[in-house]
């Protein structure tokens, strides 16, 4: 499609658009009294407007039947998460088994190495990303200080090339072959949270499977966002936060995959806890831990349940859309962001330059030559939320589920004005 730089084409985008009543479903943020053009839903969702309705609903049961809600309320707490592992499951490509929702990313992240980094004295190095999100740094490091091995010798960062913004492929799987039988765990951020770039997971499992290391990823960034298979691919195990693109609210529960070949692997290492044990003896209290026989294995505590409420709330939104439907968006509105960009570009010449790559999912990195955060500033005076990162980076996410092409035009106009003003 030949796009236009105009408010008109913007909004017969918009017009033809099957997500467009979607955008009356969230919240928006104002400034000087109107919605903001929102481009950080890659790093925390806006509210769906359904949210609260579930989450008052627990609140209500919790009031008028106590603890017997965890029964007898419409939707009972004792296994309230598991309404959430069939959405879950379709976003994520996996079946429901292997879906559970517990803790938070970073956390599901360690209580997950215990089961899939057991490193041996010959086997024992972990491959990731150079510059990963820091929390996955910490607990890379963390957890191989606490096997008493050293982050230096066993932590491989793959670097990407001089001069160059991205990771590629080759470089990822040749250095798999390379450390190979020393190798015990690949750990990648789906889809990187600095230039937005996309893995190949497919390609990355496959590599770090045939050496017998195990591979996990951190979808932070991926899960509702870009296509994903994870059962198909053989991933071993995944994480994810539920507040960026799936919009559940801020810090909330993480959810979690684990390939069926794991499932009811009764010598499995795990941290254990009363929910993971089979739902139907739990409450007989038998010393003994008897594993559920999906993911749900993993889960420790009881449920919080007014956490897991907005994001079944969130899913159920997500059903409606479709997932396939929000990656045809996605990737239309990117596509247009990135030629507004373009257009503004060429009429200030050198000011910046979009520094992620074509395998790409909502997100455009934009690293500015000019000033940068004065002129961050002036974006948001004039009503877009974006985000800075230094030295010069702003991130750009049009989620699809709210943002129009009329948004991106506008914004197209003002980041002009920006620039132009100094
Ligand atoms: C957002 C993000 C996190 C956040 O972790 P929390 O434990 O939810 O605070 C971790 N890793 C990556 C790659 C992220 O993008």
């Amino acid at each position: 499609m030949q796009f236009e730089n105009t408010l008109l084409f913007a909004q017969d985008l918009d017009l033809n658009d099957p997500l467009k009543d979607y955008r009356d479903r969230f919240y928006f943020p104002q400034i000087n009294g109107k919605d903001v053009i929102y481009f950080t839903g890659n790093s925390l969702g806006l509210q769906p407007k359904n949210a609260q309705d579930y989450v008052n609903e627990i609140m209500q049961d919790w009031r008028e039947l106590a603890v017997e809600g965890h029964f007898y309320a419409e939707k009972p707490w004792w296994d309230y998460h598991e309404r959430l592992a069939k959405p879950l499951a379709k976003i994520v490509g996996a079946k429901s088994s292997e879906i559970s929702v517990m803790n938070t990313l970073t956390v599901n992240l360690h209580l997950l190495l215990v089961s899939f980094y057991r490193p041996t004295s010959k086997r024992f190095k972990i491959i990731c990303e150079e510059k990963a999100f820091p929390s996955d740094q910490y607990m890379f490091q963390s957890q191989l200080r606490f096997h008493g091995i050293d982050p230096d010798e066993a932590l491989i960062e793959i670097k990407k090339r001089d001069g160059e913004h991205f990771w590629r492929t080759e470089d990822i799987t040749n250095k798999i072959n390379e450390v190979g039988e020393e190798l015990a765990l690949v750990l990648i951020g789906g889809v990187n949270y600095y230039n937005g770039q996309v893995f190949d997971m497919k390609k990355i499992t496959q590599a770090g499977k045939k050496v017998g290391a195990f591979v996990g990823w951190d979808l932070a960034h991926a899960a509702g966002n870009v296509e994903l298979h994870l059962h198909e691919w053989d991933v071993d195990f995944a994480a994810w936060c539920s507040y960026k693109y799936m919009n559940s609210g801020p810090g909330n529960i993480s959810g979690i995959f684990v390939h069926e070949a794991y499932l009811n692997q009764k010598d499995i290492p795990r941290f254990e806890g009363w929910w993971g044990t089979k739902k139907e003896t739990r409450f007989l209290m038998k010393p003994e831990f008897e594993p559920m026989d999906n993911a749900d294995a993993w889960q420790i505590s009881n449920s919080p349940v007014i956490a897991v409420a907005p994001y079944l709330a969130s899913l159920m939104v997500f059903e409606e859309a479709g997932m396939d439907a929000l990656i045809t968006k996605r990737k239309k509105i990117v596509a247009y962001l990135e030629f507004v960009l373009k257009s503004i570009a060429n009429e200030v010449e050198g000011s910046f330059e979009i520094i992620t790559p074509s395998d790409r999912g909502c997100q455009l990195s934009v690293l500015l030559h000019g000033e940068g955060k004065a002129l961050f500033d002036y974006l948001i005076k004039n009503g877009v939320i974006t985000d800075w990162r230094e030295p010069n980076v702003i991130r750009l996410a049009p989620a699809p589920f709210y943002c129009s092409y009329e948004d991106m035009f506008r914004f197209g106009q003002i980041l002009k004005s920006g620039i132009l003003r100094s």
